[in-house]
């Protein structure tokens, strides 16, 4: 099996593929001072097996488009809003974030949480800033160095994952570059990373190494991964997932 298909099998069984909570969505919808009950409409963006709008669905009036370029994780998140008796206000999309069929000003809102590196958080905000509404609100979560300064060892690292991790205030400025006002910024406490992601990702392992008959493929991702997650228990001071909310202008 190829690398996408092993990582695809990792991943898909999870509530969520990168760090957040439910209660920390509901945080962003009070920092942006979103009406519940007004008839929204989102694009939740790179939504994965749809942990955060499975939280959208339940707690806004809004019909939300969740967009992802792997029909497995859609399949899921499709399967879980029916689940939650929330299909009726999801319309589940397959497609990649590069190449959105949206119209201009098409939403209220745009929400990614743990999905706008894949373009880079530059151009993301660059280019969806068509789809919003004027006045809408982005709302992104995005790889945060927490400190000026950082261990070698971390900076390398994720310079080579992702070469736009910056500060919070060189994410904001971004913001403001690309025409938004930020209204809002808040890291992701560490049982973000820990408890609803890193964990339950480790106790995936055995399965999966069984799955894939212990390959030395898949035995290579639960290393890469384990490396990960040693250098946040190591360095969880330096970095965390911020979450940006910025009104369209
Ligand atoms: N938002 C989800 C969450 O917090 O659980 C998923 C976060 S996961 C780190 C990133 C997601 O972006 C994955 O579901 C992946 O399939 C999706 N993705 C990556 N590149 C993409 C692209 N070019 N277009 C659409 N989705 C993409």
């Amino acid at each position: 099996m190829d690398e996408f298909k092993l990582l695809i099998d990792l991943h898909k069984g999870a509530n969520r593929q990168g760090p957040g909570g439910d209660a920390e969505t509901e945080k962003a919808i009070n920092v942006a001072g979103i009406d519940r009950d007004a008839p929204l409409k989102i694009a939740d963006i790179g939504c994965g097996t749809g942990a955060s709008t499975l939280t959208l669905a339940r707690s806004l009036n809004a019909k939300i488009t969740a967009v992802d370029f792997l029909q497995d994780f859609i399949d899921v998140l499709t399967e879980r809003a029916q689940d939650e008796g929330v299909a009726d206000k999801i319309v589940p999309l397959c497609t990649s974030m590069e190449k959105l069929p949206f119209e201009k000003e098409a939403f209220d809102i745009i929400w990614s949480e743990g999905a706008i590196y894949n373009i880079g958080f530059k151009k993301g905000v660059a280019d969806w800033k068509h789809y919003l509404k004027p006045g809408g609100l982005l709302i992104a979560s995005e790889i945060t160095w927490l400190t000026n300064s950082r261990p070698l060892e971390l900076q390398d690292h994720w310079n080579n994952e992702y070469s736009e991790i910056d500060t919070a205030s060189v994410k904001i400025k971004v913001l403001e570059e690309c025409g938004y006002t930020p209204i809002g910024y808040f890291v992701l406490p560490e049982y973000c990373w820990l408890d609803n992601y890193y964990e339950p990702m480790r106790r995936s392992f055995d399965a999966f190494l069984n799955r894939n008959g212990n390959s030395e493929e898949a035995r290579a991702i639960v290393e890469a991964e384990r490396h990960e997650i040693e250098l946040y228990e190591k360095y969880k001071a330096y970095f965390s997932y911020g979450v940006y909310i910025a009104k369209n202008i």
